[in-house]
């Protein structure tokens, strides 16, 4: 990709409506600022009005037909091609990610490694849009189902995986058949602008993929409340989530929610420490806890308890806390002032709570953190299962250590959420590792690996709290974006004796 055009995503970013950027003719713009350097502006975005949002909806809703009668393995091609663009600009992707978002290079580098490979995984499964055949209970009869798109279908995406999230929703969704109206967060626009302009270049026709940058609560309202959408796929919190789908079911479109985490990790007293540890420390700091799958409860029993609580703060205090873009950085900045705030309030009432602070705890200072969004890792003993800090999802780097008897209360401790998005366990007991797999309410669990991490191929998802309606990427990809059609196939040409229910 030219320079220019990465130029112009950086500095004023636009919609991408029936194939043409457009700049918006609202009055309400907001600046993309780097977490790391809020000296750092990286760009401005208009807010879309409610009218741009319907244009790209009725874009969208124009476009769809021809799309939907282009073959699947044709679309396909043109997602391989895009699979192929971002793996071309994988590292200007990754700068910007890091520069907007904050996350490390490195982590950046891996969400666009997980995005390529998203998109290589759903135009293969472009030729594998399949039905079945099945038999009939009549002589010369039988039937046979098809798998046909929606219309349009709205993306609604979170800022924490900016690039990831959105290529494995619209990956699908065009490959099956759909058009798409792609809401990214306000925080991450320029990531959105690539990613749109990618799939622009890849050959996706005009409407069939639009782009709206404004805010949740307009333009995202619009959208998501358009007669002409029928599904929204829906990445975010639980209070926008549930709203969100609650409005859309009401009309009877299609929903899917995935949303907050509160994820435990089990470490009983066979388990390997240092890579309980370090697991641990991963999945609770690595982007800056700002994973749906982090990990913020660690359920550890007693026997076991303060040798890891002494390791695991001497791993928290060496972490080496900056900006994403130097490549010593472990750890950067959480990824606004709101944000920020947010972390710190649930320090404060971990405190009150009287859970036992035993690092962090602070915003990080000195060497130029000042000038960014960083907080320390910050690890919570003794915590209770009743106190806020070990119920609310926090969405930063906090840890809360609670401490169990025995196997049976760690069960119940990790389970006693309302959330059921990931989990682990660190134990090398096969008995009690299957135990923990059939009773653990998780939409995914891991086994001495950390809460994190996921593969392009394999359904990814949460239960109970976290996840309304059907798994994303992997086998199950495609089901959200398609509908099931069913033939009957009478070939005897005679009228039918006798009745069938
Ligand atoms: P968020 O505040 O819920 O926003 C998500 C998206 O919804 C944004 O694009 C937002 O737009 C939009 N939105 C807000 N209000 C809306 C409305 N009334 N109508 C339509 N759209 C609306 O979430 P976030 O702060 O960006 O992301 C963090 C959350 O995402 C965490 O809770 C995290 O656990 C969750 N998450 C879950 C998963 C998972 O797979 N389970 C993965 C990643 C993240 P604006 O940006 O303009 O507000
Ligand atoms: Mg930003």
């Amino acid at each position: 990709m030219s320079t220019n055009r990465t130029q112009k995503a950086m500095d004023n970013y636009r919609n991408f409506i029936d194939g043409k950027w457009i700049e918006s003719t609202s009055s309400r713009a907001v600046s993309n600022i780097n977490p790391a350097n809020t000296e750092d502006v990286i760009g401005t975005v208009k807010q879309a009005s409610r009218e741009e949002a319907r244009a790209a909806v009725e874009a969208a809703a124009a476009a769809f037909h021809g799309w939907r009668a282009t073959p699947a393995p044709s679309r396909g091609r043109i997602v391989g091609r895009a699979a192929r663009l971002l793996e071309e600009n994988k590292e200007e992707l990754a700068q910007i990610l890091t520069r907007e978002e904050g996350k490390t290079i490195a982590e950046s580098r891996g969400e666009l490694q997980r995005s390529i490979n998203v998109a290589e995984f759903c135009a293969g499964e472009s030729r594998r849009m399949n039905g079945e055949t099945i038999q009939s209970e009549l002589p010369a009869n039988f039937a046979y189902t098809i798998k046909q798109p929606l219309g349009v279908v709205a993306c609604v995406t979170p800022w924490n995986f900016p690039v990831a999230i959105p290529v494995w929703k619209i990956a699908p969704a065009l490959v099956a058949g759909n058009a798409v109206v792609f809401k990214p967060a306000t925080l991450t626009p320029a990531t959105a602008v690539r990613i749109v302009e990618i799939f622009a270049e890849a050959g996706i026709p005009p409407g069939v993929l639009n782009l709206v940058l404004g805010s949740g609560s307009e333009a995202g309202d619009e959208i998501i409340n358009h007669p002409a959408v029928k599904a929204v796929s829906f990445t975010g919190s639980n209070q926008v989530g549930i709203r969100l789908y609650e409005e859309v079911s009401r009309r009877g479109a299609k929903v899917q929610c995935e949303m907050g985490g509160k994820n435990p990790v089990v470490i009983l007293e066979d388990a390997d420490l240092d890579l309980a540890v370090e697991s641990t420390a991963q999945g609770a700091f690595g982007s800056s806890g700002q994973r749906c799958t982090a990990t913020s409860r660690a359920v550890v029993v007693n026997d076991v308890a303060d040798e890891f609580v002494d390791r695991i703060s001497r791993r928290a205090q060496s972490m080496r806390i900056g900006d994403g873009m130097d490549p010593q950085t472990e750890m950067g900045p959480t990824v606004d002032e709101s944000q920020f705030n947010t972390v710190l309030q649930y320090i404060d009432i971990g405190r009150e709570d009287g859970a036992t602070l035993v690092c962090g705890g602070s915003r990080a200072t000195g060497d130029g953190l000042d000038k960014g969004f960083f907080v320390n890792p910050t690890i919570f003993d003794h915590v209770t299962p009743d106190m806020r800090v070990a119920r609310e999802e926090i969405f930063g780097p906090v840890l809360s250590v609670l401490r169990v008897k025995n196997f049976e209360e760690a069960m119940q401790v990790a389970n006693d959420t309302e959330y059921g998005l990931s989990s682990s366990i660190f134990s090398n007991d096969a008995a009690r590792i299957f135990r923990f797999v059939d009773e653990i309410e998780t939409g995914m669990t891991h086994i001495n690996s950390p809460t994190t991490g996921g593969e392009a191929h394999i359904p990814f998802g949460g239960i109970k709290g976290t996840g309304i309606g059907d798994r994303e990427q992997g086998s199950t990809a495609l089901d959200f974006y398609t509908e099931l059609k069913v033939v009957y196939v009478d070939y005897t040409g005679r009228k039918r004796e006798g009745n069938l229910y």
